[in-house]
């Protein structure tokens, strides 16, 4: 009988310690270190079930450089045409993606949906569910899925020993967490078995060229649960994000080793599962055509797409001591620097005043060209002024209240022309627009955008 052997694992980086201290030497948080269990006597399950049997399983030999194919590897193609933008143009065989987000928030959903459209062979190995809870939101989502298979089991051993039977073209595990390998003795969840359990996986995508989806669970303060390591494992990591509130789901890429990690996916949550948002700027708009005093409409870009966003704003008079101020989906800190613009550059005295803003739809925008359509919608409820639903804004403001242009100022304004406004505020740029269909006006400093539009 072996003697046990234990470690202590940092849970928040997942670095190991020989002995228990109060401070994480490696991330310098404090109390995050937890004894495990580790026993590494027995082979990596993956391992021991593949041994030579499995058909696809290749190892890898010594190429020449100059013989190397160098031609795409083909992507395979999920039929969601808003996952595939966000993973770069479809699945990479041999990558490993992990899916993170809160609870709840329809991370299942999303890759059951995926798992049921996919045109191959497909796994969906569940730790959390039954079969037959699995099948009831497949009926929900109505496809008729003839390539999916599920399976209900957290042992990898058995996993593995069930991939070497089926073969299965695409892997989804539903989640991490849930995992366990014999190999390890502590629980499910642990840093150790999430390490090894991503690790054995990993090792059976590269070897067998298969895609594999993996669902983690997000922590309290937005971190995937599990070491931070985990994240620097895998290929690729999504999160799925959104409001719970909302009926709209964002799926961005954190990383992204085959694609850039700019583009978003925009999905509604419906009674029977997601529907892909193909032209997200239509329902981000809310009340087109009635003005209000408070609201302007921004050309954002998030990463190649342009999008509509609506900005609204409540500027009120404080009625306690310190005045208020709060923004959702913007930044607070970029609000309250605004304020000051506003103040020291064109004189308004806003310092007595709350202001809550929001962007709506539940989204959060980091692109700088919502400055102006933020500046509009302060203005606009601070003189009860209401803005024409005509016109929309794209431009940085700066410190010195100027107006700064911003970047692919072209695609932002056709896609304004596109939906119908009239008029698109901007900053002076040098690039001449050609024929688009509505009216482009430019200015360089606050306090002429200001006399334009309120008096
Ligand atoms: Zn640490």
């Amino acid at each position: 009988m072996a003697k046990i052997k234990t470690t202590w694992f940092c849970q928040n980086c997942g670095a190991q310690h020989a002995r228990w201290q109060g401070q994480c030497t490696t991330c310098k948080e404090w109390n995050t270190l937890v004894e495990e269990v580790v026993q590494k006597e027995k082979k990596p399950s993956w391992d021991a079930a593949s041994g030579d049997t499995l058909s696809r399983k290749r190892t890898p030999q010594p190429q020449l450089i100059s013989e190397i194919d160098v031609t795409e590897t083909p992507r395979l193609d999920t039929t969601n045409a808003e996952f595939n933008r966000v993973l770069g143009g479809g699945l990479v065989p041999g990558s490993v993606t992990l899916l993170g987000g809160e609870p709840g928030i329809g991370k299942s959903t999303l890759l059951l949906q995926v798992c049921l459209n996919l045109p191959y062979k497909t796994l969906y190995v569940s730790g959390e569910e039954s079969a037959q809870q699995i099948k009831m939101r497949a009926d929900r989502i109505k496809q008729n899925a003839t390539n999916c298979y599920i399976l209900t089991e957290t042992k990898t051993q058995n996993i593995f020993r069930q991939i070497t039977e089926m073969e299965p073209e695409v892997l989804i595990i539903d989640s991490i967490q849930t995992l366990q390998t014999e190999i390890i003795e502590s629980t499910a969840g642990s840093v150790s078995q999430i390490r090894e359990c991503t690790s054995e996986l990993i090792k059976f995508a590269k070897e067998t060229n298969t895609p594999v989806l993996l669902i983690g669970h997000i922590t309290k303060d937005g971190n995937i649960a599990g070491p931070k390591i985990l994240e620097h494992m895998v290929d690729s990591v999504l999160q799925f994000e959104g409001d719970r509130n909302h009926t709209y789901r964002i799926l961005r890429a954190l990383k992204n080793r085959f694609g850039s990690t700019h583009e978003i996916g925009i999905y509604e949550m419906l009674g029977h599962g997601l529907r892909e948002v193909i032209n997200p700027s239509e329902i981000l708009i809310s009340q087109r055509g009635n003005s209000l005093s408070g609201t302007a409409i921004a050309a954002t870009m998030e990463g190649m797409r342009p999008l509509m966003i609506e900005v609204q704003a409540l500027v009120s008079t404080a009625v306690y001591g310190t005045p208020q101020r709060s923004a959702t989906g913007y930044n607070l800190k970029r609000l309250n620097m605004i304020l000051a613009v506003l103040e020291k550059r064109a004189g308004f005295k806003l310092g007595q005043k709350d202001v809550f803003l929001n962007i709506t739809g539940g989204i959060t925008v980091d692109d700088p060209a919502i400055d102006l359509a933020v500046v509009a919608a302060i203005l606009s409820s601070n003189f009860d002024i209401e803005l024409s639903s005509q016109h929309c804004y794209s431009a940085e403001v700066g410190l010195g209240g100027e107006i700064r242009p911003v970047s692919r100022m072209e695609q932002r304004v056709n896609e304004a022309a596109k939906l119908g406004f009239e008029k698109v505020f901007i900053a002076p740029a040098k690039q001449k627009f050609k024929e688009v269909g509505t009216d482009v006006q430019a200015f360089s400093k606050i306090e002429d955008l200001v006399k334009y539009l309120f008096s």
